[in-house]
């Protein structure tokens, strides 16, 4: 893939060692996601503190992009409310659809994600955590990105 460096390296290493891996005994939440244009299997654990994400881990097995976006995902979220995970999620749809250019500042590393809208057959990769997260949140069990 023909990423910029920086967010080709960044995506490399959140692949080579993936943040938040593992099931979580703690959870309050999980569920299941399932992208089958790639074949990417991933389960996302939430532990809620009130309306806010006290941890979040992920596991599974998927393509680089895949578990690279799980792992800066769930970097992302913990700490953070329902309503300002969905607001991220609004903003990497975005970005990753072409509908705005730049990562708005308070995406932070999630912003290496962009390059994928080049290569539209994986945005669903890199959406794939973020449709299952929503899951959980919503106290869903499972999704597809079909
Ligand atoms: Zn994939």
């Amino acid at each position: 893939m023909d990423l910029t460096d920086l967010y080709r390296d960044i995506i490399i290493d959140h692949n080579r060692a993936p943040h938040n891996y593992g099931s979580m005994r703690s959870a309050t939440r999980h569920a299941d996601g399932y992208n089958p244009l790639c074949g990417d299997r991933l389960t996302v654990y939430l532990k809620m503190d009130g309306d806010r994400v006290e941890k979040v881990s992920f596991e599974g097995s998927g393509c680089a992009i895949s578990v690279a976006s799980a792992s800066l995902m769930t970097d992302h979220l913990k700490g953070k409310t329902k309503a300002q995970a969905q607001a991220a999620f609004g903003q990497i749809h975005a970005l990753l659809t072409g509908a705005t250019d730049d990562a708005p500042a308070d995406l932070g590393k999630l912003a290496a994600l962009a390059g994928v809208r080049d290569y539209p057959s994986r945005v669903k990769c890199a959406t794939l955590c973020w449709h299952t997260i929503q899951a959980a949140l919503n106290e869903q069990d499972a999704v597809t990105t079909e």
